[in-house]
């Protein structure tokens, strides 16, 4: 899951980023809106039914069990057996681990800081171009190989500043890194 945030850096930029501490972000990426439905179900119900699940969320049965198994691999919910008091029959109660859920998101700010630190170091290690109608973004290298003249539109490529985009970088890395401090060092 962690190279669809990579994705969306590379593509739409610093500002676009997922933040990671945005819970339910992530539980969307893990299953989707239904996900996030049944999750919050979850968040306020412990030891609840997949049916009573389904009611509550206006689900379907096979539709709420699809999220809840998606749930259980990445560890975020569990269940016990129990038995129905009315039918006696044995049934699965759902719960939320919430200790795990802090472990994925610390995981997930983790892995965010590095693509951010990798796309800090690129950015500060090389120079880009581009030509004046926009068509496509060089690296030094690439530039110098198509003779600083843009092969789509043939227009010169110039140097750009990206001066701007470090600063932001920089920026979301320190604060980035603050929260997982502040996470590993809190007191319980
Ligand atoms: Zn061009």
């Amino acid at each position: 899951m962690y190279h669809v945030c990579y994705n969306i850096l590379m593509h739409k930029g610093v500002e676009f980023v997922m933040f990671p501490h945005n819970t339910l972000s992530m539980i969307e990426e893990i299953g989707g809106q239904n996900a996030v439905k049944v999750f919050q179900i979850l968040s306020s119900n412990k030891d609840i039914t997949d049916e009573q699940i389904a009611e509550i969320a206006g689900l379907k049965m096979n539709m709420v069990r699809k999220v809840l198994y998606k749930l259980n691999e990445s560890q975020l919910a569990a269940y016990r057996r129990g038995r129905d008091p009315e039918t006696g029959w044995f049934v699965y109660l759902w719960f939320l681990h919430q200790e795990k859920l802090e472990i994925l998101i610390q995981r997930r700010q983790k892995a965010v800081l590095r693509v951010l630190q990798q796309r800090f170091d690129f950015e500060s290690q090389n120079a880009f171009y581009m030509c004046e109608n926009k068509c496509q973004q060089f690296v030094f290298q690439d530039a110098f190989e198509v003779s600083f003249t843009c092969p789509t539109c043939g227009s010169l490529l110039v140097q750009i500043d990206n001066g701007k985009l470090l600063k932001a970088l920089e920026g979301k890395i320190a604060q980035l890194s603050k929260i997982i401090k502040d996470f590993e060092t809190r007191e319980f």
